[in-house]
């Protein structure tokens, strides 16, 4: 087999970003209800004035300023109301005042709203109080963004508050790169659906549920497959299969060393491979190459080998096929307690992170650290990453940390 082996982390994930970005999945239109956590494939300039007329930020009365010019209050005679919706055809003369709504266009004449509550109406006369400076209360056209102005830009990640605003702005549909299909095969002997008796020797099969639902998470849907026997003929059968139909096909299991971890002399055999295993605890079975059409990923049996490969591996190649440009750098946060490693890999150990009441990131490694031990990952929210190099990590040292769970307060 030549292949890449035994590579660093650093170059794994820089392979995988390249293929993501040899592999960029084409742009298409879709309903901006359907585009949440999708990526941008356009910039998308305001077609419109935001807001399109000047209008009242607050209930109240709208009047000339000129009318009120000191600080003494002056009654005004309330000449009619202006709801949110179609405008008046009357304007506001000198000594006059018309009742508005939040969101009621401006009325002619009139430039300053006295917000309700500070305003004493008296039948047809409202004695609104002195000193409020011209355009107190006034949503000006454009004051949100001006027609033209760049709403959104190529790579950045569809969020509701895009969404919000792309709608006000009168948008239907938006440009964004397709999300990529992924088939996840789960492999072994020895797994069984939960739900179902075990006999001895045969665990449940969990890393499938980890991975459909670490992939719902970014909005892609997976099919439950059953899950392979340590068998050449199906694998491969069902490997080539899905290949033809998916952009990735993932794996989990029989990519190490023992006698029945099978795929990675498939792979050479009806495929390609780009890297197998790379110098990252846990997870360094790893195996990346290609099989029909299909880009295709092989990530070791113990689930928290899964969980590190798919944050740190499979999500930035993931990103790269749709173009993602703001995926999750990692961010740094203080260690809490030293920390200390034996070994020469870069190692991705699973961490609480929190936000301290100073407003500092802290980070604290959980204490078990075995790739079995599925409880240490379910109890910490992030993947706290000590350099290949590191031997021992004071208290407060900064560490690059990758979040993959609501971060805490403290
Ligand atoms: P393997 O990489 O196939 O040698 O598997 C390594 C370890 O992970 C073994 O203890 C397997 O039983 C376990 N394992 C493999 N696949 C799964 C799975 N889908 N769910 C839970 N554990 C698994
Ligand atoms: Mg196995």
């Amino acid at each position: 087999m030549s292949h890449l082996a035994r590579i660093a982390f650093d170059e794994a994930a820089a392979i995988l970003r390249c293929l993501g970005t040899e592999r960029r999945l084409p742009a298409t239109m879709l309903p901006l209800a359907q585009t949440r956590g999708m990526v941008l494939a356009g910039a998308i300039d305001a077609p419109i004035d935001l807001p399109s007329f000047a209008n009242s930020a607050m209930d109240g009365y709208a009047y000339r300023a000129a009318d009120v010019s000191g600080d003494a209050p002056r009654a005004l005679r309330v000449v009619d109301t202006q709801f949110a919706g179609a405008a008046l055809q009357r304007a506001v003369g000198e000594g006059e005042c018309i009742a508005i709504m939040t969101g009621g266009v401006l009325p002619e004449g009139a430039d300053t709203v006295a917000i309700r509550e500070n305003v004493v109406r008296d039948g047809d006369t409202a004695r609104i109080p002195g000193g409020l400076a011209r355009g107190t209360n006034v949503r000006d056209a454009g004051s949100d963004c001006r027609v033209g102005a760049r709403v959104g830009t190529a790579g950045t990640t569809v969020t509701p508050a895009l969404i919000g605003l792309l709608a006000a702005l009168g948008f239907t549909t938006i440009p964004v790169y397709q999300r990529p299909s992924v088939a996840v095969f789960s492999t072994g002997d020895e797994l069984k659906p939960p739900g179902t008796p075990l006999a001895p020797g045969e665990i449940y099969d969990s890393n499938r549920a980890l991975l459909q639902a670490a992939l719902a998470e970014q909005g892609i849907a997976t099919l439950a497959w059953p899950a392979l026997p340590d068998d050449p003929v199906r694998m491969l059968t069902a490997l080539r299969d899905a290949a033809e139909a998916y952009d990735v096909v993932i794996t989990c299991g029989g990519v190490s060393a023992g006698d029945k971890d099978l795929l990675p002399g498939l792979v050479a055999e009806h495929g390609r491979i780009h890297f197998w295993r790379v110098r990252m605890r846990p997870g360094m079975p790893v195996l990346c190459g290609e099989l029909g059409r299909a880009l295709y990923l092989g990530l070791p049996g113990n689930p928290v080998s899964v969980l590190a490969n798919f944050h740190a591996l499979v999500t930035p190649l993931l990103d790269a096929m749709q173009g993602r440009e703001d995926g999750v750098a990692p961010l740094h946060a203080r260690l809490a307690d030293p920390l200390s490693k034996r070994h020469d890999r870069l190692e991705f150990r699973r961490a609480l992170l929190w936000c301290d009441a100073d407003g500092q990131l802290r980070t604290r490694a959980h204490p078990a650290t075995g790739s079995h031990q599925q409880s240490g990952a379910a109890e910490s929210n992030a993947l706290l990453r000590i350099e290949a190099d590191a031997t021992v990590l004071p208290a407060g040292a900064s560490v690059p940390v990758y979040p993959y769970a609501p971060i805490r307060p403290g």
